[in-house]
């Protein structure tokens, strides 16, 4: 599975959830390849803060050319996440192109959700020449012990892109790991987070088998 995790907004969670995912994805057994497209290179900084065993593959390719090199740079791999640049440009449509799945963060806040608007843009042009293109939100950094308002609720539900049961709470957990290059399941193999991120992998997988 080829899934971009996209957001023109900076700080929703991309690479968060790129590093976790790929990591419960490689827990599984199978080879995967994060390719870095921001030109930030955030997940090469986890990838460069971890001492020990690489979970997975990390490259950095932030160029908009990503989708003519998927074939070449994501030979032999089983799953291959893209984290996505910020900003709506040539690379975010290049990642778009590249994608099988295309999962968008979002912070459960309505200016977010407002925001995202440019990235649904984005993904509905590219769905006139891809209409296999799946694509979902993800929330992100929810407050622990509330409910996702109606509001937010109300405010997404104006996209025509389903939103994943699983949500992922603000923890503390996953910057400190991200601070190790670990994932939260090295960091916390028992902890909620963990629960959260396995959750999220599975409902992936059943939404594109
Ligand atoms: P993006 O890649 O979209 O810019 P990041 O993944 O870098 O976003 O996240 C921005 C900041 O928020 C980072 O410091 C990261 O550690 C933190 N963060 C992201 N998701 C969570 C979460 N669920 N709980 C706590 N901190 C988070
Ligand atoms: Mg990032």
């Amino acid at each position: 599975m080829i899934i971009g995790m996209l957001n023109q907004k900076g700080g929703v969670g991309k690479t968060t959830l790129s590093v976790n995912l790929a990591a419960s994805l490689a827990r599984t057994g199978a080879r995967v390849l994060l390719i870095d497209a921001d030109p930030q290179g955030s997940a090469l900084d986890w990838a460069a803060a971890r001492q020990g065993e690489p979970l997975f593959t990390v490259v950095g390719f932030p160029r908009a050319t990503v989708h003519k090199e998927l074939n070449h740079l994501g030979h032999g791999y089983d799953h291959i996440v893209i984290d996505g640049p910020p900003r709506v440009t040539d690379l975010a449509r290049s990642v778009i192109m590249a994608s099988e799945v295309v999962l968008i963060p979002v912070q459960p806040s309505p200016y977010d959700i407002w925001a995202a608007a440019e990235v649904v843009s984005l993904i509905q042009e590219a769905a006139i020449y891809k209409e296999a293109l799946k694509s979902a939100f993800v929330i992100n950094r929810r407050i622990a012990n509330t409910v996702i308002g109606r509001d937010v609720k109300e405010a997404l539900a104006a996209y025509p892109i389903p939103v994943f049961e699983t949500t992922i709470t603000q923890r503390v957990v996953f910057a400190e790991a991200a601070a190790q290059g670990l994932s939260v399941h090295e960091a916390d193999p028992n902890g909620a987070a963990t629960t959260e991120i396995e959750a999220l992998r599975d409902e992936l997988q059943r939404f594109a088998p």
